[in-house]
Protein backbone atom coordinates (compact mmCIF):
# COMPACT_ATOMS: atom_id res chain seq x y z
CA UNK A 1 0.00 0.00 0.00
CA UNK A 2 3.00 2.72 0.51
CA UNK A 3 4.95 3.03 -2.56
CA UNK A 4 8.71 1.99 -2.65
CA UNK A 5 10.81 4.73 -3.89
CA UNK A 6 14.77 5.26 -4.38
CA UNK A 7 16.63 7.83 -1.90
CA UNK A 8 16.88 9.94 -5.58
CA UNK A 9 12.91 8.89 -6.57
CA UNK A 10 12.67 10.38 -3.07
CA UNK A 11 14.41 13.23 -3.56
CA UNK A 12 12.66 14.53 -6.99
CA UNK A 13 9.08 13.56 -5.01
CA UNK A 14 9.16 14.90 -2.06
CA UNK A 15 12.38 17.29 -1.41
CA UNK A 16 12.80 19.09 -4.48
CA UNK A 17 11.40 22.97 -3.82
CA UNK A 18 10.65 22.55 -7.64
CA UNK A 19 8.00 20.04 -7.64
CA UNK A 20 6.63 21.51 -4.65
CA UNK A 21 2.93 21.87 -4.77
CA UNK A 22 1.23 25.33 -4.37
CA UNK A 23 0.32 25.60 -0.70
CA UNK A 24 -3.44 26.37 -1.11
CA UNK A 25 -5.88 25.75 -3.77
CA UNK A 26 -7.05 28.83 -5.43
CA UNK A 27 -10.77 27.99 -5.26
CA UNK A 28 -9.91 28.08 -1.03
CA UNK A 29 -7.87 31.63 -1.61
CA UNK A 30 -10.69 33.01 -3.24
CA UNK A 31 -13.17 32.02 -0.85
CA UNK A 32 -11.03 33.49 1.78
CA UNK A 33 -9.87 36.53 0.42
CA UNK A 34 -13.72 37.46 0.30
CA UNK A 35 -14.50 36.44 3.81
CA UNK A 36 -11.95 38.16 5.21
CA UNK A 37 -12.65 41.55 3.61
CA UNK A 38 -16.20 41.22 4.05
CA UNK A 39 -15.94 40.84 7.88
CA UNK A 40 -13.06 43.38 7.76
CA UNK A 41 -15.55 46.09 6.42
CA UNK A 42 -19.12 44.72 7.53
CA UNK A 43 -17.93 43.46 11.07
CA UNK A 44 -20.84 41.53 12.71
CA UNK A 45 -23.06 41.44 9.74
CA UNK A 46 -20.59 39.59 7.72
CA UNK A 47 -19.78 37.40 10.73
CA UNK A 48 -23.38 36.06 11.01
CA UNK A 49 -23.66 35.61 7.38
CA UNK A 50 -20.54 33.41 7.02
CA UNK A 51 -21.49 31.45 10.06
CA UNK A 52 -24.53 30.59 9.03
CA UNK A 53 -23.63 29.77 5.68
CA UNK A 54 -20.35 27.38 6.79
CA UNK A 55 -21.26 26.52 10.33
CA UNK A 56 -24.98 26.18 9.90
CA UNK A 57 -26.49 28.15 12.26
CA UNK A 58 -25.85 31.48 14.56
CA UNK A 59 -25.54 31.32 17.78
CA UNK A 60 -27.38 33.47 20.38
CA UNK A 61 -23.77 34.57 21.70
CA UNK A 62 -20.68 34.84 20.41
CA UNK A 63 -18.65 34.04 24.00
CA UNK A 64 -19.53 30.63 26.02
CA UNK A 65 -20.42 31.91 28.79
CA UNK A 66 -19.73 31.22 32.45
CA UNK A 67 -22.88 28.79 32.95
CA UNK A 68 -22.46 27.20 29.69
CA UNK A 69 -18.38 26.49 30.64
CA UNK A 70 -19.70 25.28 33.97
CA UNK A 71 -21.51 22.69 32.73
CA UNK A 72 -19.17 21.05 30.70
CA UNK A 73 -17.00 19.96 33.53
CA UNK A 74 -20.44 17.92 34.69
CA UNK A 75 -20.48 16.50 30.86
CA UNK A 76 -16.76 15.30 30.06
CA UNK A 77 -15.84 12.10 32.25
CA UNK A 78 -13.58 12.46 35.50
CA UNK A 79 -10.70 9.69 33.81
CA UNK A 80 -10.36 12.46 30.59
CA UNK A 81 -10.35 15.16 33.05
CA UNK A 82 -7.51 13.62 35.34
CA UNK A 83 -5.27 12.74 31.84
CA UNK A 84 -5.78 16.55 30.68
CA UNK A 85 -4.65 17.72 33.77
CA UNK A 86 -1.69 15.42 33.65
CA UNK A 87 -0.65 16.54 30.19
CA UNK A 88 -1.38 20.30 30.98
CA UNK A 89 1.24 19.77 33.50
CA UNK A 90 4.16 18.03 31.82
CA UNK A 91 3.50 20.87 29.09
CA UNK A 92 3.75 23.62 31.71
CA UNK A 93 6.94 22.02 33.71
CA UNK A 94 8.91 21.88 29.94
CA UNK A 95 7.61 25.41 28.77
CA UNK A 96 8.43 26.92 32.21
CA UNK A 97 12.16 26.48 30.96
CA UNK A 98 11.72 28.66 28.37
CA UNK A 99 10.89 31.92 30.14
CA UNK A 100 13.68 34.36 29.78
CA UNK A 101 14.09 37.52 31.77
CA UNK A 102 14.84 41.21 30.52
CA UNK A 103 18.61 41.92 30.33
CA UNK A 104 20.57 44.91 30.90
CA UNK A 105 24.18 45.11 29.52
CA UNK A 106 26.64 47.71 31.62
CA UNK A 107 29.29 47.79 28.36
CA UNK A 108 30.73 51.16 30.65
CA UNK A 109 29.69 53.85 32.89
CA UNK A 110 28.21 55.84 30.29
CA UNK A 111 26.88 53.06 27.98
CA UNK A 112 24.22 50.55 28.92
CA UNK A 113 22.14 48.27 26.71
CA UNK A 114 19.65 45.08 26.69
CA UNK A 115 16.62 43.62 26.16
CA UNK A 116 13.18 44.41 27.43
CA UNK A 117 10.99 40.87 27.31
CA UNK A 118 7.45 41.44 27.27
CA UNK A 119 4.14 39.83 26.42
CA UNK A 120 2.18 39.89 23.75
CA UNK A 121 -0.90 41.89 25.08
CA UNK A 122 -4.25 40.06 23.56
CA UNK A 123 -3.52 36.38 21.66
CA UNK A 124 -5.84 34.47 19.76
CA UNK A 125 -6.17 30.45 20.06
CA UNK A 126 -7.88 28.96 17.05
CA UNK A 127 -8.87 25.48 18.21
CA UNK A 128 -10.46 23.27 15.17
CA UNK A 129 -13.85 21.64 15.82
CA UNK A 130 -15.06 20.80 12.30
CA UNK A 131 -14.51 17.19 11.88
CA UNK A 132 -12.86 16.46 15.02
CA UNK A 133 -11.63 17.87 18.69
CA UNK A 134 -8.56 18.46 19.66
CA UNK A 135 -7.99 19.41 23.78
CA UNK A 136 -4.61 18.69 23.21
CA UNK A 137 -4.88 21.56 20.86
CA UNK A 138 -5.64 23.83 23.43
CA UNK A 139 -3.06 23.11 26.25
CA UNK A 140 -0.42 23.63 23.77
CA UNK A 141 -1.53 26.66 22.17
CA UNK A 142 -2.27 28.27 25.48
CA UNK A 143 0.22 26.83 27.98
CA UNK A 144 2.91 29.07 26.86
CA UNK A 145 0.62 32.05 26.53
CA UNK A 146 0.14 31.80 29.90
CA UNK A 147 3.52 31.55 30.74
CA UNK A 148 4.91 34.52 28.56
CA UNK A 149 2.20 36.95 30.20
CA UNK A 150 -0.09 37.17 27.75
CA UNK A 151 -3.02 39.57 29.45
CA UNK A 152 -6.03 38.00 27.70
CA UNK A 153 -5.89 34.88 26.01
CA UNK A 154 -9.09 33.88 23.85
CA UNK A 155 -10.22 31.24 22.22
CA UNK A 156 -12.28 30.53 18.73
CA UNK A 157 -13.48 26.91 17.79
CA UNK A 158 -16.82 26.40 15.56
CA UNK A 159 -20.25 25.63 17.20
CA UNK A 160 -21.92 22.93 15.23
CA UNK A 161 -25.05 24.04 13.92
CA UNK A 162 -24.74 27.80 16.18
CA UNK A 163 -25.35 25.21 19.41
CA UNK A 164 -22.93 24.68 21.96
CA UNK A 165 -19.10 23.77 21.94
CA UNK A 166 -17.79 20.37 22.64
CA UNK A 167 -17.87 20.01 26.49
CA UNK A 168 -14.44 18.84 26.57
CA UNK A 169 -12.83 21.78 24.39
CA UNK A 170 -14.39 24.09 27.10
CA UNK A 171 -13.09 21.93 29.74
CA UNK A 172 -9.46 21.80 28.00
CA UNK A 173 -9.28 26.24 28.28
CA UNK A 174 -10.20 26.68 31.59
CA UNK A 175 -7.15 23.79 32.54
CA UNK A 176 -5.27 25.98 30.16
CA UNK A 177 -6.61 29.09 31.32
CA UNK A 178 -8.20 30.88 28.24
CA UNK A 179 -9.72 34.02 29.48
CA UNK A 180 -12.70 33.84 26.88
CA UNK A 181 -14.29 31.20 24.45
CA UNK A 182 -16.14 32.41 21.00
CA UNK A 183 -17.99 30.28 19.11
CA UNK A 184 -16.62 30.89 15.46
CA UNK A 185 -15.05 29.04 12.96
CA UNK A 186 -13.27 28.96 9.87
CA UNK A 187 -11.43 31.81 8.09
CA UNK A 188 -14.62 34.22 9.34
CA UNK A 189 -13.15 33.55 13.04
CA UNK A 190 -9.64 34.56 11.85
CA UNK A 191 -10.86 37.95 9.96
CA UNK A 192 -13.10 38.65 13.20
CA UNK A 193 -9.96 38.12 15.34
CA UNK A 194 -7.53 39.93 13.10
CA UNK A 195 -10.02 43.10 12.83
CA UNK A 196 -12.71 42.85 15.27
CA UNK A 197 -16.34 43.21 14.95
CA UNK A 198 -18.50 45.33 16.90
CA UNK A 199 -18.78 42.26 19.83
CA UNK A 200 -14.83 40.62 18.94
CA UNK A 201 -12.16 42.78 19.75
CA UNK A 202 -9.35 42.25 17.68
CA UNK A 203 -6.01 40.49 19.24
CA UNK A 204 -2.58 41.07 18.57
CA UNK A 205 -1.44 37.36 17.63
CA UNK A 206 -3.34 34.10 16.38
CA UNK A 207 -1.56 30.58 16.85
CA UNK A 208 -3.34 27.14 16.62
CA UNK A 209 -3.70 24.74 13.33
CA UNK A 210 -6.80 24.52 11.35
CA UNK A 211 -7.91 23.36 7.89
CA UNK A 212 -7.08 25.05 4.92
CA UNK A 213 -9.45 28.21 4.81
CA UNK A 214 -7.96 28.67 8.44
CA UNK A 215 -4.80 28.01 7.34
CA UNK A 216 -4.96 30.29 4.31
CA UNK A 217 -6.72 33.06 6.35
CA UNK A 218 -4.06 33.09 9.07
CA UNK A 219 -1.60 33.42 6.05
CA UNK A 220 -3.84 36.68 4.27
CA UNK A 221 -3.88 38.27 8.04
CA UNK A 222 -0.19 38.18 8.67
CA UNK A 223 0.98 41.42 8.97
CA UNK A 224 -1.69 43.05 10.46
CA UNK A 225 -1.37 40.34 13.41
CA UNK A 226 1.36 37.87 13.83
CA UNK A 227 0.92 34.21 13.16
CA UNK A 228 3.10 31.42 14.62
CA UNK A 229 3.51 29.91 11.44
CA UNK A 230 1.27 28.68 8.49
CA UNK A 231 0.63 24.87 9.22
CA UNK A 232 0.82 22.75 6.00
CA UNK A 233 -0.27 18.30 6.30
CA UNK A 234 1.18 16.82 9.37
CA UNK A 235 4.08 14.42 8.44
CA UNK A 236 6.27 11.55 10.19
CA UNK A 237 9.46 10.30 8.94
CA UNK A 238 10.93 7.24 10.94
CA UNK A 239 14.54 5.74 10.68
CA UNK A 240 14.59 2.32 11.42
CA UNK A 241 16.96 0.05 11.05
CA UNK A 242 16.98 -3.75 11.40
CA UNK A 243 16.46 -3.82 14.88
CA UNK A 244 13.15 -2.12 14.81
CA UNK A 245 10.00 -3.81 15.48
CA UNK A 246 8.01 -3.96 11.93
CA UNK A 247 4.69 -3.74 14.41
CA UNK A 248 5.65 -0.28 15.95
CA UNK A 249 7.05 1.29 12.96
CA UNK A 250 3.59 0.04 11.11
CA UNK A 251 2.04 1.59 13.58
CA UNK A 252 3.50 5.12 13.63
CA UNK A 253 3.02 4.89 9.99
CA UNK A 254 -0.65 4.59 9.93
CA UNK A 255 -1.24 7.07 13.41
CA UNK A 256 0.59 9.95 11.37
CA UNK A 257 -1.62 8.88 8.28
CA UNK A 258 -5.01 8.88 9.76
CA UNK A 259 -4.95 12.58 10.62
CA UNK A 260 -6.28 13.17 7.40
CA UNK A 261 -5.75 12.33 3.53
CA UNK A 262 -2.74 14.37 2.73
CA UNK A 263 -0.58 13.22 5.83
CA UNK A 264 2.73 12.19 4.52
CA UNK A 265 4.62 8.95 6.60
CA UNK A 266 7.91 8.12 5.48
CA UNK A 267 9.96 4.92 6.56
CA UNK A 268 13.60 5.38 5.68
CA UNK A 269 15.47 1.44 6.29
CA UNK A 270 18.46 -0.37 6.16
CA UNK A 271 17.11 -3.01 5.58
CA UNK A 272 14.78 -4.60 3.00
CA UNK A 273 13.20 -7.25 4.94
CA UNK A 274 12.31 -4.83 7.60
CA UNK A 275 10.41 -2.68 5.07
CA UNK A 276 8.93 -5.65 3.59
CA UNK A 277 7.68 -7.07 6.98
CA UNK A 278 6.49 -2.76 7.60
CA UNK A 279 4.57 -2.40 4.91
CA UNK A 280 2.33 -6.28 5.44
CA UNK A 281 2.25 -5.39 9.06
CA UNK A 282 0.61 -1.50 7.92
CA UNK A 283 -1.63 -3.77 5.48
CA UNK A 284 -2.74 -5.82 8.27
CA UNK A 285 -3.19 -3.18 11.18
CA UNK A 286 -5.04 -0.81 8.18
CA UNK A 287 -7.73 -2.95 8.13
CA UNK A 288 -8.53 -2.78 11.56
CA UNK A 289 -9.04 1.02 11.91
CA UNK A 290 -11.78 2.92 12.51
CA UNK A 291 -10.27 5.87 9.51
CA UNK A 292 -8.93 2.86 7.52
CA UNK A 293 -9.96 5.03 4.23
CA UNK A 294 -8.45 8.15 5.08
CA UNK A 295 -5.10 6.28 6.38
CA UNK A 296 -5.41 4.14 3.25
CA UNK A 297 -5.46 7.06 1.13
CA UNK A 298 -2.85 8.74 2.60
CA UNK A 299 -0.23 5.99 2.88
CA UNK A 300 -1.07 5.45 -0.82
CA UNK A 301 -0.40 8.68 -2.10
CA UNK A 302 1.98 10.87 0.27
CA UNK A 303 3.33 7.70 2.13
CA UNK A 304 6.83 6.04 1.19
CA UNK A 305 9.21 3.34 2.31
CA UNK A 306 12.77 4.12 1.48
CA UNK A 307 15.73 1.52 1.78
CA UNK A 308 18.86 3.30 2.01
CA UNK A 309 22.75 2.20 1.92
CA UNK A 310 23.46 3.13 6.02
CA UNK A 311 21.71 5.44 9.00
CA UNK A 312 23.88 7.90 7.44
CA UNK A 313 22.53 8.56 4.07
CA UNK A 314 18.64 8.42 5.98
CA UNK A 315 19.88 11.14 8.18
CA UNK A 316 21.02 12.96 4.94
CA UNK A 317 17.36 12.40 3.12
CA UNK A 318 15.81 13.29 6.56
CA UNK A 319 17.31 16.54 6.93
CA UNK A 320 16.95 17.68 3.73
CA UNK A 321 13.25 16.78 3.97
CA UNK A 322 13.22 18.97 7.68
CA UNK A 323 10.35 16.65 8.54
CA UNK A 324 7.74 17.58 11.40
CA UNK A 325 8.27 14.53 13.41
CA UNK A 326 11.17 12.43 13.23
CA UNK A 327 11.38 8.36 15.24
CA UNK A 328 14.55 7.05 15.23
CA UNK A 329 13.92 3.17 16.22
CA UNK A 330 17.99 2.34 15.55
CA UNK A 331 20.18 0.59 18.21
CA UNK A 332 21.59 2.94 20.87
CA UNK A 333 18.95 5.38 19.02
CA UNK A 334 20.06 8.34 21.49
CA UNK A 335 23.55 8.31 20.11
CA UNK A 336 21.81 9.61 16.78
CA UNK A 337 20.74 12.71 18.15
CA UNK A 338 23.80 14.81 17.05
CA UNK A 339 23.02 13.92 13.56
CA UNK A 340 19.67 15.93 13.54
CA UNK A 341 19.84 19.09 11.62
CA UNK A 342 16.30 19.89 10.65
CA UNK A 343 13.42 18.82 12.38
CA UNK A 344 10.58 19.75 14.43
CA UNK A 345 10.59 17.18 16.95
CA UNK A 346 12.11 13.92 17.28
CA UNK A 347 10.83 10.75 19.14
CA UNK A 348 14.11 8.53 20.08
CA UNK A 349 13.75 4.54 20.38
CA UNK A 350 11.46 1.91 20.09
CA UNK A 351 9.40 3.21 23.14
CA UNK A 352 8.73 6.54 22.28
CA UNK A 353 6.21 6.93 19.73
CA UNK A 354 4.99 10.11 18.43
CA UNK A 355 1.39 10.38 20.63
CA UNK A 356 4.11 10.30 23.55
CA UNK A 357 4.72 14.15 22.73
CA UNK A 358 1.56 14.78 21.10
CA UNK A 359 -0.36 14.50 23.83
CA UNK A 360 1.88 14.36 27.08
CA UNK A 361 5.55 14.76 27.23
CA UNK A 362 6.02 18.03 27.59
CA UNK A 363 7.23 19.62 24.83
CA UNK A 364 5.01 21.36 21.99
CA UNK A 365 2.68 19.54 18.93
CA UNK A 366 2.72 22.90 17.12
CA UNK A 367 5.27 22.22 14.93
CA UNK A 368 7.07 23.66 11.49
CA UNK A 369 5.83 21.40 8.50
CA UNK A 370 6.46 20.96 4.83
CA UNK A 371 10.35 21.66 5.11
CA UNK A 372 10.34 24.95 7.22
CA UNK A 373 11.83 23.03 10.14
CA UNK A 374 14.93 23.84 8.22
CA UNK A 375 14.45 27.81 9.51
CA UNK A 376 12.06 27.68 12.12
CA UNK A 377 11.01 25.66 15.33
CA UNK A 378 7.90 24.30 17.24
CA UNK A 379 5.22 26.89 19.05
CA UNK A 380 7.20 28.17 22.61
CA UNK A 381 6.94 30.94 25.15
CA UNK A 382 9.10 32.76 22.34
CA UNK A 383 5.79 33.21 20.56
CA UNK A 384 4.31 34.73 22.92
CA UNK A 385 7.13 37.89 24.02
CA UNK A 386 8.15 40.59 21.96
CA UNK A 387 11.60 41.66 22.67
CA UNK A 388 12.68 45.14 22.50
CA UNK A 389 15.81 46.50 23.31
CA UNK A 390 17.10 49.48 24.19
CA UNK A 391 20.38 51.87 24.77
CA UNK A 392 21.57 54.72 26.94
CA UNK A 393 24.42 56.95 26.19
CA UNK A 394 26.01 59.76 28.22
CA UNK A 395 27.02 62.74 26.59
CA UNK A 396 30.91 61.50 26.81
CA UNK A 397 29.76 58.38 25.41
CA UNK A 398 28.31 60.26 22.35
CA UNK A 399 31.44 62.63 21.95
CA UNK A 400 33.70 59.34 21.39
CA UNK A 401 31.28 57.51 19.28
CA UNK A 402 30.54 60.60 17.12
CA UNK A 403 33.27 59.99 14.55
CA UNK A 404 32.12 56.52 13.46
CA UNK A 405 28.23 57.75 13.27
CA UNK A 406 28.71 60.23 11.11
CA UNK A 407 30.64 58.74 8.95
CA UNK A 408 28.65 55.73 8.34
CA UNK A 409 25.34 58.31 8.12
CA UNK A 410 27.35 60.72 5.72
CA UNK A 411 28.35 57.51 3.79
CA UNK A 412 24.87 56.66 3.14
CA UNK A 413 23.78 60.11 2.44
CA UNK A 414 21.51 60.70 5.45
CA UNK A 415 22.99 64.15 6.33
CA UNK A 416 19.79 64.65 8.74
CA UNK A 417 21.19 61.55 10.76
CA UNK A 418 24.94 63.17 11.22
CA UNK A 419 23.56 66.19 11.84
CA UNK A 420 21.60 64.28 15.33
CA UNK A 421 24.74 63.68 16.61
CA UNK A 422 26.42 66.96 15.79
CA UNK A 423 24.16 69.35 17.21
CA UNK A 424 24.47 67.75 20.42
CA UNK A 425 28.14 68.05 20.93
CA UNK A 426 28.05 72.00 19.52
CA UNK A 427 29.54 74.12 21.96
P1 LIG B 1 -11.53 23.63 11.36
O1 LIG B 1 -12.11 24.20 12.61
O2 LIG B 1 -10.14 23.97 11.03
O3 LIG B 1 -12.43 24.07 10.14
C1 LIG B 1 -13.80 24.02 10.17
C2 LIG B 1 -14.36 25.33 9.67
O4 LIG B 1 -14.01 25.55 8.32
C3 LIG B 1 -15.87 25.34 9.68
O5 LIG B 1 -16.28 25.78 10.95
C4 LIG B 1 -16.22 26.32 8.57
O6 LIG B 1 -16.43 27.57 9.12
C5 LIG B 1 -14.99 26.33 7.69
N1 LIG B 1 -15.31 25.75 6.38
C6 LIG B 1 -15.65 24.47 6.12
N2 LIG B 1 -15.91 24.33 4.79
C7 LIG B 1 -15.76 25.55 4.22
C8 LIG B 1 -15.89 26.04 2.89
N3 LIG B 1 -16.23 25.25 1.87
N4 LIG B 1 -15.65 27.34 2.67
C9 LIG B 1 -15.28 28.16 3.68
N5 LIG B 1 -15.15 27.74 4.96
C10 LIG B 1 -15.39 26.45 5.22
O7 LIG B 1 -11.72 22.04 11.49
P2 LIG B 1 -11.39 20.84 10.49
O8 LIG B 1 -12.03 21.06 9.17
O9 LIG B 1 -11.76 19.63 11.26
O10 LIG B 1 -9.83 20.88 10.26
C11 LIG B 1 -8.91 20.68 11.28
C12 LIG B 1 -7.51 20.57 10.68
O11 LIG B 1 -6.56 20.87 11.68
C13 LIG B 1 -7.19 19.19 10.14
O12 LIG B 1 -6.57 19.32 8.90
C14 LIG B 1 -6.25 18.62 11.20
O13 LIG B 1 -5.33 17.69 10.67
C15 LIG B 1 -5.54 19.89 11.64
N6 LIG B 1 -4.94 19.75 12.98
C16 LIG B 1 -3.58 19.98 13.09
C17 LIG B 1 -2.97 19.90 14.32
C18 LIG B 1 -1.48 20.18 14.44
O14 LIG B 1 -0.96 20.23 15.51
N7 LIG B 1 -0.76 20.39 13.36
C19 LIG B 1 -3.71 19.61 15.47
C20 LIG B 1 -5.08 19.42 15.33
C21 LIG B 1 -5.67 19.51 14.07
Amino acid sequence: MIPVYTPEQFITAFISRKTKKQAFEDEVLTTVKEVLENVRNNGETALKEYTLKFDGGIPEKWEVSDEERKEAWKQVPEELIEALKKAADNIQKFHSKQLQQSRMMEMTDDIISGQLFRPIDRVGVYVPGGTAVYPSSVLMNTIPAVLAGVREIVMATPARGGGSITPILSVAADIAGVHKIYKIGGSQAIAALAYGTEEIEPVDKIVGPGNAYVAAAKSLVFGDVGIEMIAGPSEVAIIADETANPKFVAADLIAQAEHDEKARAFIFSTSERLVEETLAEVKRQCAELPRKEIAQASLMNEGAAVVVRSIDEAFQLVNALAPEHLEIQVENALQYLSKVKNAGSVFIGSYTPEPVGDYFAGPNHILPTSGTARFSSGLSVDDFVKKTTFVYYSEEALRSAAPYIEKIATEEQLDGHARAVKVRLEK
